[in-house]
Order: structure tokens, then C-alpha cells, then sequence
């Protein structure tokens, strides 16, 4: 045999022994979630027959629900045949797979419309059957499947990543729901962060099922035929601006996308920017060029399917705008003293001289921003314009705002001091209220990567801050929270998330669904990282921040932060003037 022959013999075995390993580890699962499946159906049977001798239940309802558990009982046999089925063939498939046979070489069928649905809305409808070239991609290129956050590599991480692979690898081939991946990823990865393992599972199975997507149009082009790649995005609310105006960008398959400066080969392309990535939802789709192609689309906010256009012509139909365009910075500057300041001592000078803070018979707070460069020292005052604009009575009632130095390392922006009287303090060092450039930029790929709320911009910093110190406010003047009959000391929003998340909840069944299925404290967190931000999910006092930052900057507050602002403002007239 020929150097060539043997290298091809070395590099099958290799690609069989992958597949064995990970279609045994499939096989083994399914068995054990058969047999569980098993053992409940004949506790239920005995049950069931029980009220039917009692009459309970009647026979035709005991036929109904037996025929039920047959239909499911199928699944899982249908689901360890075509395991088995790969199992057997594993010698042939992986010579297939070497050769780059054009063929399907798993026996497996596409159903996209299935996966479209549980993608668009994020939540398990359970999808049974996967595309094959997905899972020949995973096996043969054990890609990395989420962006990295930092930019030194650990071996730590290399392990960690190498099983989050494994864990979607499996997870498609079992057929498995979001939720499922979630505590997959969360068990190998040692992570107690629900949320967090959610956003990793969604951006982990975007990325597999697209880059398996990319490689069978490589094939396709391999045999010939000429074609684009085509952006799809998801025709919801959550779909961030750069994604909606990508929705319909074609591109030859060697080239990348291309949105407002950055560059992306594919929706979930671990190597793009993180923010770009992240709980990206968007779909590869192949045009070919001599037979364009008409897709259906989802309408995922009436939830039904509707004629192919792009977001923004779906959008124009809908008449609203669902995904705003690159929110404007500075937007309180509109502010004509404000804007007109030139130094940030006529800014402290501005904010002195208005009678906004807390003064008393012998104390009067003084704002004092020295040290932040103008356009950061001009932020926190439009922040704080924009609050008294809208709320009035809180004149007179926080601390003046400070810059307070700390050390180079504290990665902080700002701070407040719930409990005297709202002291917000800015941190001026030059990556911070030193930069104002960079604190925008740092801030917009924060909000697009879902770490602070949709429609909020780098202003929001101090918004989130205030927002602190009303919460801080409304327990210390007995509004909401306070000393409780136990002596403890809450705060208004250790009692708001939980009415509010809850009264938004049930109009919005994808919502209240995270509830049911998750239960209370993992729903919440879900809830609260899906229709809020990820830093919301820390505690109820970010909560209350970041939906008052929300609520305060955003042009169209979501339902959330919408009702979280009805409320407050009920609070807010209780409050002694
Ligand atoms: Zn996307
Ligand atoms: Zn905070």
C-alpha cells in the first residue's frame, strides 16, 4: 500500500473511533432515559387503571392516554435504532466522511421548521431530528463552539471547551431541548449560573447547526453548483440592530459578512466579535444563483409563518420599528446648558447652582467631577437631568455626585451608596470617566452581547446608579422595604421583582413558561436574563438598576422595564414631598 493509502487507512480509524465514542455515549443515555420512561409509564398505567376500575376515569380516556404513551414510547425505540443503526456502520461512515462523500452519511432527516420554532422562541418544543452535516462537522472538526471571552487561552479552557462541544454534540444527536443543553453545559462546566449556561447553550447550538450548515454548502459548491450564503435572521423584537440589518446580506461562501465594522463568517462564528455572537439566534441559508430561492418565513412575534422579506420590510409591514439602529449616544445633550458647558468646572458649577441635592441646616452636597474628562463629566449630568425631568420630587433628596479615584485595577464605572442618602460616585481612571470614548464603546458591546439592557446606552451607567439610590429611597422612607418585623433591612426591590416579573409573566406565555418549567428561582433568573440583561440576574437590586436604566433611557421600553416604570411611579407619589 502506497504512503497515501495508509495515511487515508490511519485518518478512518481515527474518524471511527470518534464516532463510536460519541454515538455510544448517545446510546447509553437514550437507554437510560428509555428505561425511565418505562418505569414511569407503568407506575402511571397502574394508576390509571386504578380510577378506571373506580370509574374516574372513563375507558375511552384510558385508551386515549395509553395510545399517547405508545406514540412517545416510539420515539425513544426510533431514537435507539438510529443511534444503533450509526453504531453499526460506524467502519463505512467514517470512510465516507475521509472521502468527502456528497452523500448523507448518517441516516437522519432535516426538520428545520421544528428547530426554526424552538430557536425563534428560545424554549423548548423539543426538536427529534437533526441535519446530518451538523453532526459531521462536530465529529470531524471538534470545532470550538463559543467565542472566547479572554484573550489568553488557558489549558483549563481548552478542556472546558472541548466538553461544551461534546455536551451540543450530544445534545443534537439526542435531540435535545434548550433547557436540557442549559444543565448539560452547567454540569460540565461546574457553573451554578443558570442563566449564563442558557445564553452559552443557545450561542453553542447556533453555532453548530450553522457552521454544519456552511460546510454542506461547501459541499454543494465542491460539486459545482454556483451559490451564495445568505443571512436570516429572527423576526422578533430580541434580534439585535446589526443581525436585523444583516437579515438578506448575501456573500460568496469564502467571504465574510459584513455589519457596522465588524465582520462574520456565520451566525454563532465563534472567531467574530463575543458581542456579535451571544444569544444570536440568526440562520445560514444557501441561495443558489441560477435558482433564487423563495423562503418561508416566521413571523415570530403573531407566531405564524408568512412570505419571504427582509426584517426590515417585515418590520415596515408590521409598522413599528422592533430593532432599532445604532442607538444615540449623549441623547440628554439635547440639553442646551449642558451641551454648552466647555469645562467640567462649569459642569460642576451647572449641577451646584440647580438646587438638585440634599442640603440641610448646616450641610450642603457638592457635586464635584474633577478628573472625568468633559464628555464623562457631561454624562453624568444629562443622567441626572433626565431623572429630575421626569421625577421632580426627588430634588433635594440624594447626595451630590463625586469622581472618587481608586486603584487602576477597579474595573467599576460607578457606584452608589444605597443607604446615605445615594451617593453616587464615578471612577475617572482612563479606561473610565477618563475615556468617555471608550466607556461608549465598552458600553454598546455590553448591551449587544445582552449584559445591560436593550435601548440603554453608556448614560445608563449613572441612570443604573440613581436607580440604586431610589431603591435605597423608597426603604428608607418606608415606602416599600425597610426594617422588617425581624429587624432586617430590605430594600424596595427585594419585594418589586417578584410582583413585577410575575404580573408580566402572565400575559406573556413564553415567559410564564420559564416559570412552570424551571420553577421559581432558576424561571426568575431566566425570566430576568431573557427580558432584562444578564446583570440583572445578580440580585434584585441590579434588577431594580437596570430596569430603571432601562426604563428611564430606552426610546421603547420592553414590557419589563414598562411595567417596573408604571409602578415605580405609583411608589414614587407616596413618597412625602
Ligand atoms: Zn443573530
Ligand atoms: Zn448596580
Amino acid at each position: 500500500m502506497d504512503q497515501g493509502g495508509r495515511w487515508t487507512d490511519m485518518y478512518v480509524m481515527r474518524l471511527e473511533k470518534r464516532i463510536r465514542d460519541v454515538y455510544t455515549e448517545a446510546e447509553a443515555d437514550i437507554e437510560a432515559k428509555m428505561m425511565d420512561f418505562n418505569r414511569r409509564r407503568n407506575i402511571k398505567d397502574k394508576i390509571k387503571l386504578q380510577e378506571l376500575r373506580e370509574g374516574k376515569i372513563t375507558q375511552e380516556e384510558y385508551n386515549r392516554w395509553r395510545a399517547g404513551q405508545a406514540f412517545q414510547g416510539k420515539q425513544w425505540i426510533a431514537k435507539r435504532e438510529q443511534v444503533a443503526e450509526v453504531l453499526y456502520n460506524a467502519n463505512s461512515i467514517a470512510a465516507k466522511m475521509a472521502n468527502e462523500q456528497k452523500a448523507n452519511v448518517f441516516i437522519a432527516n432535516a426538520n428545520y421548521q421544528a428547530y426554526a420554532l424552538e430557536h425563534g422562541a428560545g424554549i423548548n418544543f423539543g426538536f427529534n431530528l437533526y441535519d446530518s452535516s451538523t453532526v459531521v462537522n462536530l465529529i470531524k472538526s471538534d470545532p470550538q463552539v463559543l467565542p472566547f471571552y479572554k484573550p489568553k487561552k488557558s489549558k483549563d479552557m481548552d478542556w472546558n471547551m472541548h466538553n461544551i462541544t461534546r455536551q451540543i454534540t450530544q445534545s443534537i444527536i439526542q435531540g435535545e431541548s434548550l433547557d436540557k443543553v442549559a444543565k448539560r453545559l452547567a454540569k460540565v462546566t461546574g457553573s451554578r449560573n443558570m442563566a449564563s449556561m442558557l445564553t452559552n447553550a443557545r450561542t453553542g447550538m447556533t453555532m453548530a447547526q450553522n457552521a454544519g450548515r456552511e460546510y454542506r454548502l461547501k459541499e454543494a459548491q465542491g460539486m459545482g453548483i454556483k451559490l451564495h450564503k445568505e443571512w436570516m435572521s429572527t423576526l422578533d423584537e430580541r434580534t439585535r440592530w446589526q443581525h436585523a440589518d444583516l437579515d438578506g446580506q448575501k456573500q460568496p461562501l469564502n467571504k465574510p459578512f459584513r455589519i457596522g465594522g465588524y465582520e462574520i463568517m456565520f451566525p454563532g462564528d465563534p472567531t467574530a466579535h463575543p458581542s456579535m455572537v451571544y444569544n444570536c439566534r440568526c440562520t445560514l441559508v444557501g441561495d443558489i444563483d441560477d435558482y433564487p430561492a423563495e423562503y418561508e418565513r416566521y413571523d415570530n412575534i403573531d407566531g405564524k409563518p408568512i412570505k419571504a422579506m427582509t426584517y426590515r420590510e417585515w418590520e415596515k409591514a408590521k409598522g413599528k420599528q422592533y430593532s432599532k439602529s445604532r442607538v444615540a449616544p449623549l441623547t440628554a445633550f439635547n440639553q442646551v446648558t449642558i451641551g454648552a458647558c466647555k469645562t467640567v468646572e462649569e459642569v460642576n458649577k451647572l449641577l451646584n447652582s440647580a438646587g438638585l441635592f440634599r442640603t440641610t441646616i448646616n450641610f450642603t452636597s457638592t457635586a464635584d467631577l474633577t478628573g472625568c474628562d468633559l464628555d464623562s463629566a457631561k454624562s453624568v449630568a444629562a443622567a441626572y437631568e433626565q431623572v429630575f425631568a421626569k421625577f421632580p420630587k426627588l430634588k433635594g433628596k440624594f447626595d451630590a455626585p463625586n469622581a472618587h479615584p481608586v486603584g487602576m485595577n477597579d474595573n467599576t464605572y460607578a457606584w452608589c451608596y444605597l443607604r446615605q442618602n445615594g451617593l453616587v460616585q464615578v471612577n475617572p481612571g482612563p479606561e473610565r470617566y477618563g475615556n468617555w470614548r471608550r466607556i461608549m464603546e465598552h458600553y454598546e458591546h455590553d448591551v449587544l452581547s445582552g449584559w445591560h439592557p436593550r435601548g440603554t446606552t453608556a448614560e445608563s451607567i449613572v441612570t443604573h446608579e440613581i436607580g440604586h439610590a431610589i431603591d435605597g429611597l423608597l426603604a428608607r422612607e418606608g415606602v416599600l422595604g425597610g426594617i422588617t418585623a425581624k429587624g432586617e433591612y430590605r430594600y424596595a426591590s427585594s419585594t418589586m421583582r417578584n410582583t413585577i416579573m410575575k404580573r408580566v409573566a402572565k400575559r406573556d406565555p413564553v415567559m410564564q413558561q420559564m416559570f412552570d418549567i424551571w420553577g421559581g428561582k432558576e424561571g426568575m433568573s431566566m425570566a430576568v436574563h431573557d427580558y432584562v440583561s444578564e446583570y440583572a440576574t445578580k440580585n434584585p437590586q441590579e434588577w431594580f438598576a437596570e430596569c430603571f436604566a432601562e426604563y428611564i433611557t430606552s426610546a421603547n421600553p420592553r414590557a419589563v422595564a414598562a411595567e417596573f416604570g408604571k409602578e415605580l411611579e405609583k411608589l414614587l407619589n407616596k413618597l412625602e414631598d
